[in-house]
Order: C-alpha cells, then structure tokens, then sequence
C-alpha cells in the first residue's frame, strides 16, 4: 500500500491512503481538538465545527484536520499559534451558546472535556436565545440550547442507522436539529434506538434517567461493565452503567456484530431486572391452590397462590416431586424446556439434566416455535443448520433478499446493515405479505398472498432454469438433486403461480433473474417463512435458489435465518433439542451417542424425544406427569394457548425457574428465583455463529440465584454425581464433546469477547463465511430438494374469513415477560393491539383505538385496534407478547411436518366490532 509522506509539526510522518490528517496525528499520540468528528463509533468527518483546524504551510486558510487528507511533502502544524487561535477562538464561539457548564445537560460531556483542555470555559461573546427543551420522548430529552450544531445526530440517524428522522431545518440564527417536520420528538416517527444522544457530544441530547426535572445530569456511573444485549439474536455488545446495584443507562460498544448500535431494546430495555415484581425468594405452592387452566395472574399481586420458602426446602421439593414420577411411572413422564435466553453452559446443562437426570429425550425449546423448520431444511441439504454467512455479509451483496422477515422490529441493528447496504447501492427485495420499514429502502417489494411462499419461490425457480441462469459449474462440482428439481419445478411456471401468490408473473421473473445474474446474492429469512405447516418446505426452496445459481459459499453470498432469541443459535447447538445431542448428533446413533456416554458415564435413550407442542399433547394424554422449564412461558408461547394452560395445569409436578411469576409459572408447584441477563457469566452464540462471552454486571437481587447453580443442584438432587465450578468449568466439558467448539477456549473468549465458529486453528480467527468448497454432507455436495404447493392448514372461509397473522412489535420481545416490565419499552407500546388496513378497518366501521373481537375456532380476545397501512387487505396481525390478549389463544397448532413448527402465521380469523363506544364518536 502506498504511504504518503508528510511532516507534521516537524516531525516526518507517513499516512496510510485515505487516512486524514487528524488520524495520523492520533497515531502519533498527538490530540487535535474535536467535536463534530466521531472516531469512536466511526462516522463520516464532516469538518463542520472546525474544532481540529490545522496550520498547512502555503495555505492561506487553515484546513480541518478530520477531513483532510495529507499529500506528500505536506507540512501541518497543530500546534502553531494560528491553529491553537482558530481552535480557541471555536471554542470561544460555541461556549457562548452553552449554559454554563455548572447547569449544564451534561458538565461531564465530550464538549466540556474539550472546552477545559483548550482551557476556553468561558466566553467574551453575547448568548444567543436559549431554546425550550422537549421532554416529550419517556426515554430521551432534547435540550437544543447546548446544541452546536455539529450534525453528529443527523448523521448517526440518517447515515448510520438509517432511520431518517432527524435533520437540519430552518436558517440563520434559526437553524436547528427537527424531528420529522419539527415534530416534538415523542411524537415524532423516532424508534428510540439512541443513536443520537450516544453520538451528540454536548448533552443536547440524552437519555432521560440521567437527568434531574431541571435537566441536568444528576447520575453518574459507580462503575461500568461490558457485556451482551439479552433480546435478538443479532448479539450485540453492550456497556452497562451501574450505579448502587442498579443498571442505570446501556451503550452500544465496538463489537463485532454491532460496532456501537444499539436499538431502543438493547438501550433502554435494560430495567425489567429491577421490577419490583422480581422473584428473590424460592415459592411453593400453597397446598389449597388449586390449578385451575382459565385462573390468570393477577398483574397488582402475582405471588398468591404461593408462599416463600428456603433454598434447601424449596430445591428439596422440586427435585422429589421430579424423582417420584420418574421412578414411579417412567422416565418418559418427564420433560424439560430449557431456554434461549440462557447461556450455552446453561443450555448444555440443562439438557445434559434431562438426558441423564430423567432419563429421556424429552427436551426442547424455543426454536421448535420460531426456526424448527429451516434448521430441518438446513440439516436436510447442508448437514448445517447454521448461517453461512453473517448478516454484515450484506455489505458486500450487489442482491439481498429478505423473506418473511421484518428485520427494523426483530433484529433492528442487523436492519441497519441492509439498508446501509442499499443506501451504497445494493439491490434490496423484500418479499412479505405486509410492507414494512425496510420496504422505503428496497429496489422490489413483493407482497404476495399469505402462505403461497413455495409457490412465488418455484416460480423464480423455474424462471432460473428455464432461461438458463443456474451455473452449471457449481451445481455439478457441489450439489445433488439439481435433475429431480429441474424436472419438478416445470408444474410451476411463473404464469400459473401468478394467481396463487398474486405477484405479475414478469416480476416474478425479473426478480429471478436479478438474483441469479448478480455477482453476489444474499437470502435472508425470518419467521414468516419457518412458521407455516410448509415452513420446511419454503426454507427448502430458498436452500434451491442459492445452490442452483452458487450464490454461497462467497462474500456478499448466502444463506441467513435470522435467529430470533439471543441464544437460540447457542442453545440449539448445546442440545437443547429432542432428536439431537450436543452440534446436532442424532440421538439414534450409536456411534455419535457413544461419546456422549463414555463422557457422562450414563446409557442415553436412543429414541427422540418429544417436542414443544407433543409435550402439550402428551400432557393432555396422560402420558407426561411432570416437568421443568427453565426461563421459557409456553403458556404464552405455545399455539392454542387453552390447551397449553390446561396441559399445564394437569401436570403432577410442575417446576419453573424464572425471574418472574409468568403466565407459565403460575401454574407450577415450586418456583425457583432465577438470575437476569446483566446477573450471570457465561458464552451466549448470536445468529452469525459468533460465541460472545457475557460477564455478571451486577448481582441477584435477594435469594435470586445463578441459574447454572440451580440446573446443578436440581441435578444432584435427582443423584447426579456433579460438581461444576461454574461456566468456564462447564464450556470446557463442551469443547470435548462438540466439535463446532474446536479451537475455542474460555480463555480466549475472555481474551477477544467473541469468536465466530468454526475456527482451524487457536490463534486464527474463525470462518465468518462457510461452505466455501462444498459442505459438510457425507457427499460433500449440498442437496436440492424440490418443494410442492400446499395451501395452509387453515384457509378463510364464510365463518372466518380473514386471516390471522401473529409477531412482534419493536419494542417488546417474545413473550412479553421481560419488555413489558420494562419500564420505558412500556411506556412507548404500553397495551395489546391488532393492526388493520385502514379499508378492513372501515369495512368493519371501526376507528383507531376501537376495541374489536377477534375469534378464531380455538378461541377470542378482545383488543384495540390500530390501523397500518402496510396490513393488507383481508388480514389482521397481532403481537404475542400481550397477556391480557393474548394473540396464540387464536393461533392454529397445526404442525409443519419436518420441523414439528406450528402454523402462527396463518389461520382463519373472525373481526368484529365490539359493541363499546367509539373513539371517534
Ligand atoms: Fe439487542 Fe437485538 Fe437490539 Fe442489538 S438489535 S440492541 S441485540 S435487541
């Protein structure tokens, strides 16, 4: 690489190409004034403030050292009486705006430190008017009178993450930062992601918690601690502030996943861990609580039914009632949900427990709810259910795809990366019933009809291969099955899937064509695609698109199920399901059982176990008595949710171990007080592969204790000879057993925070793009499985004739059961909704607000409606995470047959309006 030489402040320096002056002077430990410029997160200079202007010999007019790029034989001085004049003389000029630095937002701010290094606090010029403040967002306050006006905010919302709210209006003396068209910001179209009170140096915007009624920061940190976000599965790296015990503010860090972005989950998602409903003390049941499936939680005293009781008595009894029905009706009347929001030792444990403890199979989790079918059509052609390759991978695709995704509400920082990348000239199509965020960003949107996704993907198939785009060359070096589907596929011609998917056949093809033809193509899926009786068969069609026109295996190339939970990639890979041990070895074969065997000196059953939803069926078939879930609410997050309760309540002996008393844990007969994210060590593994290690940023509150020791103790109490020293002690016995850990230590996940696998060797990083020459079938080769149309399970008709479609909003996740008690996640999206085309809405003569009846044949709830224009016609979507209406007491159980993943994105639907006064009216 060219270096380009050049003298700064007399000393002969070099620059690598592109690097400003400012950068090569940072290099040399030399600190040049800076304000508008944002080397850490790194933003684009903009060399508005003119902080950093230097001295370049021969020029008339200093230069701004963030923006300028030195050429050789250049001489700069920083410190020379005009540049230190010019750097003052700024400083002057915006101090005289500010409110003095004692009553200022923000006296610990970027701006004061620079203010007191130039030694300028005070100004001899006149103040300009002050502006009023706007406290009108509950997590973020605008306080324009120590604005400088640097930008950093537009460009952290418009340039970084995209969200385009924030921008300059006005003149003159008039000009200010805007939200939308002046909008008061808690008013405005801001997804609260904080990107811009992380970014403004001078406190002209910042988080609310931090700040007296004044406006004036009266909470400083005792200590800071990095570790994970705890929600999606994007991983991203977080700094809590802490002070007293208490997480009181979280900031994006550099890692690799998130390079400091954050959204308002993440950011302000944090104080749930400090709820006052939080479980500190172990509960039993009281013995005249009677189970009852239709009793709910009271929301105002959740503990009834329950009294405190000690660690000793309460583990004594949870572990007795678990050893009864074992040796009395056999080691199939037990089952364990474990849960992706753990850590992998716990994850690993848990189903080590369940395999060992009870005696069966019968383990499962979250993802046979949200990505069962996609790794059953990973597993099936590739032997890999993971990523091939990261979604920053984005950045290097001339085409993404996304399908049944909403990545702006599920995985909003991965979103940023998408648009980034369409913003720099990457052709975006998104494919899903419903428009959303990321459509504004997107070359193509195709809304085809509900559940007609294999027909929509065969017809691009079959556009690719009768026009000749496949290459040849990958698909005769690397994959099987290409004759088969190549003759399959020609029931499906673009001109007759028109009328199931509604998408114009000629867009059907030109979207083909786009994506086969471009140099690299990028896939990725979320859970409209898994979440269907033929989720299996949908994610099979996608694996065909890319193995048929080799577009894996590359840079900007690949296939990405965007993994929902924090854990559910790490959970997965740690056993956490009933057909495979530990890195997906099927539980049927000896010689992989063996291992497992030899290492926990035990037989294993050699028989799958049951999964989520048969559990529920077992249950209600008198063939499971008891059970043990660990942070999972399936009494919120199985479909049919009556049956879910009911089988709940039928149990014998239920234990649930939670931070709360859920929807679930209400029905058990021991609670065990559980530790939160920001409480516990451990290795978490985000959608990208990547293993993150998490560090206890503050201690259970109460008796709450670490879930690892509860999992252990369970187990020892039902004679399982174990004596973990904690997480490390348990990753190291995992390394032994799963070879996707090959070449990762504890040691050095706390050394380098993350490590993506799989990884060649200790002291190379890991492969962050996979199946570059072939993949990991017997075969080698990638397998093409062709896929048929199959209407849903459940289709309108005159008595339902909408159709339901269940997910998830922006600021709360899953369940609910962390984001609700969320105290500013609440305040934003505080009550049960369902969102309605505004034609839909007046069909039914409704308004926003209006309470409307929505009931399927499983069920009813009664919720508000909002209109959303992105809803089409003749559909109702509903978030999960709302107890008190609770969208999968509607939702259809019916099962994709692979997989074993239930239809919640498509069922029949009544609406009708309730007979209550209207908004409007
Ligand atoms: Fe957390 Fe996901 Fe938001 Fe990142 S994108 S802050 S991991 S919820």
């Amino acid at each position: 690489m060219t270096k380009i030489k050049f003298e700064l402040d007399g000393q002969q320096v070099e620059a690598n190409a592109g690097e400003t002056i400012w950068q090569v002077a940072k290099r040399h430990q030399k600190e040049i004034p800076h304000l508008c410029y944002s080397p850490e997160p790194d933003y684009r200079p903009d060399g508005n403030c003119r902080a950093c202007m230097v001295e370049i010999e021969g020029e008339r007019v200093l230069a701004a050292s963030c923006k300028r790029t030195p050429s050789v034989g250049m001489k700069v001085k920083t410190e020379s009486a005009r540049a230190v004049a010019a750097q003052k003389m700024v400083m002057e000029l915006l101090v005289a705006d500010q409110p003095a630095r004692e009553t200022s937002h923000d006296p610990d701010s970027k701006f004061w430190h620079w203010a007191e290094k130039v030694e300028v606090t005070e100004s001899r010029f006149p103040a300009a008017e002050r502006w009023q403040g706007d406290t009108s967002h509950p997590a973020m306050s605008v306080n324009l009178d120590a604005c400088i006006q640097c930008g950093l905010c537009v460009r952290a919302c418009r340039e970084v993450q995209v969200n385009d709210v924030i921008g300059m209006a006005y003149r003159n003396a008039g000009a200010k930062i805007v939200f939308d068209f002046d909008d008061p910001m808690g008013e405005s179209t801001c997804v609260a992601c904080g990107e811009c009170v992380q970014a403004c140096p001078t406190g002209a915007l910042m988080p609310s918690v931090m700040l007296d009624e004044k406006q004036t920061r009266v909470t400083y940190a005792d200590k800071k601690v990095d570790s994970l976000c705890p929600f999606c599965g994007v991983g991203c790296q977080v700094t809590y502030q802490v002070k007293d015990e208490k997480v009181i503010y979280a900031e994006g860090r550099d890692g690799p996943a998130n390079h400091n972005r954050l959204c308002v989950k993440g950011r302000f998602g944090f104080d749930y861990i400090h709820h006052p409903h939080r479980l500190t003390k172990p509960l039993v049941r009281l013995p005249n609580a009677k189970k009852d499936a239709n009793d709910q939680v009271d929301p105002a005293n959740p503990f009834t039914h329950f009294r405190e009781a000690s660690w000793d008595e309460a583990l004594d009894i949870a572990a007795k009632g678990l050893v009864k029905i074992r040796d009395e009706k056999g080691v199939k009347a037990l089952a364990g949900f474990g849960s992706a929001k753990g850590s992998n030792e716990e994850a690993y444990l848990f189903q080590k427990l369940v395999r060992t403890g009870f005696g069966s199979n019968n383990v499962d989790h979250c993802t046979r709810l949200c990505h069962a079918s996609s790794v059953a059509a990973l597993m099936e052609g590739l032997n890999s259910g993971a990523v091939s390759a990261p979604f920053a991978a984005a950045m290097d695709a001339e085409v993404i795809v996304v399908i049944g995704a909403n990545p702006t509400v599920n995985h909003p920082v991965a979103a940023t990366y998408l648009k980034n990348a369409a913003k720099r000239g990457a052709k975006l199509i998104v494919m899903d019933p419903r428009w959303q965020a990321l459509s504004r960003h997107a070359w193509r949107h195709l809304a085809f009809k509900p559940g007609s996704d294999v027909a929509m993907l065969n017809a691009m198939l079959h556009t690719i291969i009768t026009e000749g785009l496949t290459d040849q060359q990958y698909i005769a070096g690397y994959t099987e099955g290409f004759d088969e589907l190549a003759e399959r596929i020609k029931e499906f011609p673009p001109e007759k899937m028109e009328a199931i998917c509604g998408i114009p056949a000629e867009t059907l093809k030109e979207v083909a064509r786009t994506y086969a033809r471009s140099q690299a193509s990028i896939i990725f899926w979320g859970m409209g695609i898994s979440q269907h009786i033929h989720g299996t068969d949908n994610a099979r069609c996608l694996i065909a698109l890319a193995l048929t026109t080799g577009q894996v295996g590359r840079p900007g190339t690949g296939l990405h199920p965007l993994r929902g939970q924090n854990n559910v990639q790490g959970a997965s890979d740690a056993g956490l399901i009933p057909m495979f041990l530990p890195d997906y070895q099927p539980v049927g074969r000896t010689d992989l059982r063996e291992p497992f065997e030899k290492l926990w000196h035990q037989d294993l059953d050699p028989v799958r176990g049951l999964t989520v939803v048969e559990i529920m069926n077992a249950i209600h078939a008198g063939q499971i008595n008891g059970m043990y879930i660990e942070g999972e609410n399936p009494a919120m997050s199985d479909p049919d949710l009556q049956h879910a309760r009911h089988a709940l309540a039928m149990l014998d002996h239920l234990v649930v171990q939670d931070l709360f008393v859920t929807e679930t844990a209400f029905h058990a007969d021991v609670i065990l007080p559980a530790s939160a994210f920001a409480e516990k060590s451990g290795t978490f593994t985000n959608t990208d592969r990547r293993v993150q290690i998490a560090r206890e940023v503050i201690r259970p509150p109460g008796d709450a204790r670490q879930d690892l020791w509860i999992i252990q103790e369970i187990g020892k109490r039902m004679g399982l000879p174990w004596n973990y020293d904690g997480p490390a002690d348990v990753f190291t016995e995992m390394t032994q057993v799963m070879p996707s850990l090959k070449n990762i230590t504890w040691e050095r996940l706390v050394r380098e925070g993350a490590v993506t696998y799989p990884v060649d060797d200790p002291n190379k990083p890991g492969n962050e793009i996979i199946f570059t020459t072939g993949f990991p079938t017997e075969s080698g080769r990638g397998k093409i499985v062709p896929a048929k149309v199959i209407a849903p399970d459940e289709v309108p008709d005159a008595e339902y004739p909408m159709v339901l479609s269940t997910g998830r909003v922006l600021e709360h996740w899953h369940t609910g059961s962390m984001t609700r008690r969320a105290s500013v996640l609440d305040q934003i999206e505080p009550e049960a909704v369902a969102f309605m085309s505004p034609k839909d809405m007046r069909k039914l003569s409704v308004w926003p607000g209006d309470f409307i009846k929505l009931e399927t044949r499983r069920g009813a709830v009664e919720v508000k409606v909002r209109s959303d224009r992105d809803v089409p016609e003749n559909m109702v979507f509903m978030p999960f995470c709302y107890a008190e209406a609770a969208a999968n007491l509607l939702t259809n159980p019916a099962l994709d047959p692979f997989g074993k993943i239930p239809e919640f994105k498509f069922c029949a639907v009544r609406a009708e309006k309730l007979a209550l006064q209207s908004a409007a009216e």
